[in-house]
């Protein structure tokens, strides 16, 4: 790491000072030459490779911090889902001039630089294009991220009653520990398909007045064997049980009249039957409101950091780009959290679709298959994936000099994987150096991470599926505390670093 020069300032105005010598300098401001000591210890400065706190920037305004962790509470708080996410931004996008991108497809009309397009695939997967002055096959500057975080989903024939009171049968979604997720208070959310075809959406929870719901979690007094078990065995994921009801319906004579009074409620508030059930994706997610953490007020504590904490930056980044030089791309991905698989993944062709209709409406020729291989292997994405932050509560997780910490601005992680950096995305060092200088010269605050420490664990984002694309691709994300946890942790002042890092990217 020899070239360090981390230009932090507003660049110099005149360049000829650049030439001068610190003791020149110092005569022109009327100070007193340093002496040799400090000129060495200046030299030493530039030698060697520092990260600095990101609220100590003078680029990262603090009222400009606050505003947008405002915004973004207030968007977690309204999108705890794919699908809700989806429908906040696409509310957004159309507000800020972006159109359906299939509508512009059926109506022939080419597209110019500067116009705005989306595509929103099954309600989970969203892609915005903000059209570069150059052509697609060019290449296209994306930032990708994912929308969907770990949760407990209701199963597709929930309901049973025990001992007088109601379950529902859940099955976790993503890596959790399960313990997390026992004795807070749940909201659900999601989407049911009934019998007739129609389709009710679900949210419970989120209002004050509304009802919420808890799996149990056993008391300490009786907790004996379970204290003995190991912690990955002492909880189980068939256990998980919602606790929905206790009241009975008045006809005593009714079978299971508790399951039956839930029945009828539902039946009365959505007009679903039991059997509708079968045809809904139902999510239980923390009940939790996103919320200002510390005396200082710092950092957010919320559910879903994980990736929101980089998707709703990468969305507003797009929303403000405005005729970029390379076609600008935000991709909204969903299933990241059990392996981007599905039409709605980042595995899908969904991206190559949306690339090639770009190619096929910004062409001056004719649409071939060549301008969507050239747009892949000239593009370049900032996979936008959050990153695990030092946390001295749990020492040894880290190697401390490629570590994430909260409030030293974006994690730049070169590769992910595990263990000899198995399925590990590694983004080429020329990649890494391009980043670098990017964000250098306009003062994004930066730090270079790996996943926690050489046979700790690991990981892997959306990059490896992009890269396999032929897309030069690289993760910088927000680091965070307690993740998958029901309650994450992420500094304020490394949202807004994701918000400018990306920004300047895209634009
Ligand atoms: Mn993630
Ligand atoms: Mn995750």
């Amino acid at each position: 790491m020899a070239e360090t020069k981390r230009k932090r300032g507003r660049p110099r105005k005149n360049p000829e000072t650049v030439a001068d010598t610190p003791v020149k300098q110092a005569k022109r401001r009327g100070r007193p030459p340093k002496n040799k000591a400090q000129g060495a210890a200046d030299a030493a400065k530039n030698l060697v490779y520092k990260t600095e706190n990101a609220w100590d920037i003078k680029s990262m305004v603090e009222n400009r911090i606050e505003k947008f962790s405002k915004g973004y509470k207030a968007f977690l708080d309204k999108a705890k889902t794919e699908r809700e996410f989806v429908r906040e931004a696409e509310e957004l996008a159309i507000r800020n001039g972006f159109v359906d991108l299939d509508k512009v497809l059926s109506e022939k009309t080419p597209l110019n630089p500067g116009d705005k397009v989306y595509r929103i695939i099954k309600k989970k997967l969203m892609m915005l294009a903000v059209i570069g002055e150059k052509p697609c096959e060019d290449g296209t500057r994306m930032v990708g991220a994912h929308i969907d975080s770990p949760r407990v989903d209701i199963k597709q024939n929930p309901l049973y009653e025990s001992t007088d009171m109601v379950f529902m049968k859940t099955h976790y979604y993503g890596g959790i520990k399960k313990y997390q997720w026992l004795a807070i208070p749940l909201a659900l959310h999601g989407t049911i398909m009934k019998a007739d075809g129609s389709v009710i959406d679900v949210s419970i929870g989120e209002d004050p007045d509304d009802p919420v719901f808890v799996i149990t979690d056993l008391l300490p007094h009786l907790a004996k064997d379970q204290f003995e078990k190991k912690l990955g065995e002492a909880f189980k994921g068939e256990d998980m049980n919602v606790l929905v009801g206790s009241r009975p319906d008045p006809d005593k004579e009714a079978k299971d009249r508790f399951k039956l009074n839930i029945l009828k409620i539902l039946n009365q508030k959505y007009g679903i039957t039991e059997e509708d059930f079968v045809s809904s994706e139902l999510e239980m997610v923390p009940a939790f409101k996103a919320q200002d953490l510390g005396f200082d007020r710092s950092m957010i504590g919320a559910y879903g950091h994980d990736d929101r904490v980089c998707a709703y930056p990468a969305l507003m980044a797009i929303l403000d780009t405005g005729k970029p030089e390379y076609t600008a791309v935000c991709v909204l991905t969903d299933k990241e959290e059990i392996g981007s698989v599905g039409n709605t993944g980042a595995q899908s062709r969904a991206l190559e679709n949306f690339l090639a209709d770009l190619c096929a409406l910004t062409t001056k020729g004719e649409y071939s298959d060549r301008l969507l291989r050239s747009c892949l292997a000239k593009s370049k994405m900032l996979s936008a994936d959050v990153n695990a932050a030092v946390d001295p509560n749990f020492e040894g997780t880290h190697d401390k000099l490629n570590a994430a910490y909260l409030g030293k601005g974006l994690a730049i992680l070169k590769f992910s994987g595990s263990r000899g950096k198995s399925g590990a995305s590694d983004a080429h060092a020329e990649f890494v150096g391009e980043i670098r200088r990017l964000f250098n010269e306009n003062q994004i605050p930066w730090h270079t991470t790996e996943l926690g420490a050489v046979d700790k664990g690991g990981g892997g984002t959306i990059a490896m599926m992009i890269a396999n694309l032929g897309v030069d691709v690289i993760d910088v994300g927000v680091p965070v505390l307690s993740m998958h946890a029901p309650y994450e942790v992420v500094s304020k002042v490394d949202v807004y670093a994701a918000y400018r890092g990306y920004h300047v990217f895209l634009k």
